[in-house]
């Protein structure tokens, strides 16, 4: 077993890391002046107020990160018979990244499910991604 993944965790309770801008929704991460993604101490629960402010100019998705609940078999993503999110695994294998590229710290980690399906390999490559970039590249990719 990869030591690096979060044990004890609920399947139940995992977060999504690509999740949309709507009400409820965590927000973990601000994409920075170089594109980067900066993840915050803490995430924050957004409101109807921060989802119609954060709409203006572009999608709000290609300049944050949100996160809720991973909603599994709801999700084109899903893989039903390894029961685990495929998007995460095409994510690594097209970004490549080192580990090194790993945030040392997200304040969701405890409870991603791309975490806790590939460890701070997801992490290494977690960074570049934008939501709007995965519709993009990994719509309808295998599971
Ligand atoms: S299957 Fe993957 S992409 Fe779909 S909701 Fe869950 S974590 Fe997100
Ligand atoms: S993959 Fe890692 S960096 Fe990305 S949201 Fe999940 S815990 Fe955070």
């Amino acid at each position: 077993m990869d030591r690096s993944k979060t044990e004890n965790v609920g399947a139940d309770s995992l977060l999504c890391p690509s999740y949309v801008s709507k009400p409820g929704a965590q927000l973990f991460g601000i994409q920075n002046g170089e594109g980067q993604i900066d993840y915050l101490k803490t995430s924050i629960t957004i409101d109807q107020t921060f989802v119609e402010a954060a709409r203006k100019g572009r999608p709000a998705e290609e300049r944050f990160r949100f996160a809720g609940k991973c909603i599994e078999k709801g999700c084109h993503q899903w893989n039903d018979g390894t029961h685990q999110c495929g998007l995460v695994g095409a994510i690594i294998e097209r970004m490549n990244s080192a580990l090194s590229n790993a945030p040392v710290h997200c304040p969701i980690r405890g409870r991603c499910r791309w975490f806790a399906q590939k460890g701070m390999e997801a992490c290494a490559n977690c960074n570049d991604v934008v939501r709007n970039l995965e519709i993009n590249h990994f719509e309808g990719a295998e599971a």
